[in-house]
């Protein structure tokens, strides 16, 4: 899908907007959060346009498989044999930019069920 003109993360995957970019594909791009909730807190994203992960999913399986990927390659990268990954999908929950993201976070223990 086209990218959303006022969408935060279209932007920063054209490079319009400033992002600690710790890995691309031709279908991906990994940024550090700028609000990092571990000490590995990476948002892994589809270049294209989706509000959320089901849409992305629906619409192009491959790059929704290739988020997971990505993320565990940078969980790799540094370091982490144990991390979570989180789809936020929907405002309930707590998604706040409706571009499909996944949160990889590491580094730090965490406890189940998250609040
Ligand atoms: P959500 O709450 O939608 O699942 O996750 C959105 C994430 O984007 C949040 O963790 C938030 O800290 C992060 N974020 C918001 N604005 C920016 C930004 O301008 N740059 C980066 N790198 N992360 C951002």
């Amino acid at each position: 899908m086209a990218a959303a003109p006022d969408c935060l993360f279209c932007r920063i995957v054209a490079g319009d907007l400033p992002a600690e970019v710790v890995h691309t594909t031709d279908r991906a791009v990994a940024f550090r959060d700028i609000n990092a909730q571990a000490p590995t807190h990476v948002l892994v994203v589809p270049r294209a346009h989706y509000a959320n992960a089901a849409e992305l999913a629906h619409a192009d399986p491959e790059s929704a498989a290739e988020l997971v990927r990505v993320a565990a390659e940078v969980a790799t990268t540094e370091g982490h044999d144990d991390y979570r990954l989180v789809f936020n999908t929907g405002e309930g929950v707590g998604q706040t930019v409706f571009h499909a993201h996944l949160h990889l976070l590491a580094g730090r223990s965490m406890t189940w069920p998250p609040g």
